[in-house]
């Protein structure tokens, strides 16, 4: 069982005034896995984590975080613009973008934000168009250690340069009188196991020593990147963060790493868990299969179509019974990709009940999209004092008729 943080009185009562489908965040469960992060790091003087903004790209989610101590990992303008308009400022604002346009390289480097590069190359395109930082990093790409489903492997994912490319790059960094230093890696995504992080940390410990010996730079930090897994199952068990950090912290004394700052630009593992999409059964349609047609789509929440992923599913008030009923949980795009769950045990279950999807407070509403005209659902926060606050207005047809000509 997953648990919620609301009773299924509050939700009856809350959808008679208020269109389903919408999104609600738990802000007590937010604070509290941002502050299990970061407490979980405290051994390292001057931590950081710089919340992945694309995970959930909302300024009143955004102020939490910069409350709990969170800085802003941006990879676009409007991202940066997120983090500039909550007051994250400066180097608590990560740019790891890719494929970047000038401006918005000039908008990070206005807002003095810690510029992570992608290529070897974007080092001449930063210069020319918006001039050298202070402070540069890159993000490197071992190729060969094992990645996961989302990210790929690492020879496939279009992410960060070669251990060749990176000694190149800090060299001629250094020679442009690039001054301060940084290094990056991410090569996995919702991960589970607390030794891949483990291993990711000596492999770029590795990588700096070498660019100590090698280059004749000392990094200031190392970003270790997002990727910690969250239990989207109910079997699976949470990710042990102690275990990661105590693996980390070994190895980091062992290799003697001190001064150098760890950084993480976690999403998932913060907002993840405390992320609630609240729909109502609209039709049953029993063909070759049962398909439970819900007011939410694909637009709401793509990661069951994009990636088969799981999200969990329950009926409110049905909690407690049977789950003998196989069907498949569906939207209603022309897509057959628009499912959120295929050949789902469920209750039985009938139009105008009310379903809970779990796990969707990272990559959810910030993924959905306008296809076939759907419009993205509203958001709500429900504060630590109890109350449900609006943080987003649904979309409407005005919303997607403002970019067209008639
Ligand atoms: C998406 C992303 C993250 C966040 O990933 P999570 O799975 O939410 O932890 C962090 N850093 C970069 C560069 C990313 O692209």
């Amino acid at each position: 069982m997953k648990n919620i943080p609301f009773t299924e009185k509050q939700i009856r009562d809350f959808v008679k005034d208020h269109p389903t489908p919408f999104y609600v965040y738990d802000e007590d469960g937010i604070r509290h896995s941002a502050r299990k992060l970061i407490d979980s790091f405290s051994w390292n003087s001057s931590f950081k984590e710089f919340f992945a903004v694309k995970a959930t790209p909302n300024p009143s989610i955004l102020t939490i975080l910069k409350e709990e101590g969170c800085g802003a990992d941006c990879s676009s303008f409007p991202e940066l613009l997120l983090a500039e308009r909550v007051g994250i400022r400066g180097e608590d604002i990560m740019f790891t973008s890719n494929d970047t346009p000038a401006e918005e390289f000039r908008k990070a480097s206005e807002l003095g934000a810690i510029i992570n590069l992608d290529d070897l190359s974007h080092l001449d395109y930063l210069e020319k168009e918006v001039g050298l930082p202070e402070l540069i990093s890159f993000r490197y790409n071992p190729g060969s250690l094992t990645g996961n489903v989302i990210i790929g492997t690492p020879k496939e994912a279009k992410f960060g340069i070669t251990k060749e490319q990176l000694l190149e790059a800090y060299r001629i960094a250094k020679e442009k009188g690039v001054k301060r230093f940084g290094l990056h890696t991410m090569i996995a995504s919702n991960e589970l196991n607390p030794q891949h992080f483990i291993n990711t940390a000596e492999m770029i410990f590795d990588i700096a020593l070498e660019l100590k010996e090698k280059i004749g730079i000392k990094v200031e930090f190392i970003n270790l990147g997002g990727g910690f897994g969250i239990p989207y199952k109910p079997e699976q068990e949470e990710l042990d963060l102690s275990v990661v950090s105590e693996g980390v912290q070994k190895l980091y004394e062992k290799m003697d790493m001190a001064p150098i700052r760890l950084f993480f630009e976690s999403g998932r593992y913060i907002t993840g868990p405390h992320g609630y999409l609240i729909s109502r059964v609209r039709h049953i349609k029993n063909t070759y299969k049962k398909y439970i047609g819900l007011d939410a789509s694909m637009a709401d929440l793509m990661r069951p179509g994009m990636y088969g992923a799981y999200h969990h599913i329950t009926v409110l008030g049905k909690e407690k019974m049977p789950y003998d009923v196989t069907c498949d949980v569906t939207g209603s795009l022309c897509e057959n990709n628009d499912k959120f769950a295929v050949d789902r045990k469920l209750p039985e279950i009938n139009t105008g009940d009310i379903v809970i999807i779990y796990d969707v407070g990272a990559h959810g509403h910030s993924m959905g999209f306008n296809y076939n005209g759907k419009l993205r659902s509203s958001e709500f926060l429900l504060g630590s004092n109890g109350k449900m606050k609006i943080i987003r207005r649904a979309e409407t047809i005005n919303d997607y008729f403002a970019t067209l000509n008639f």
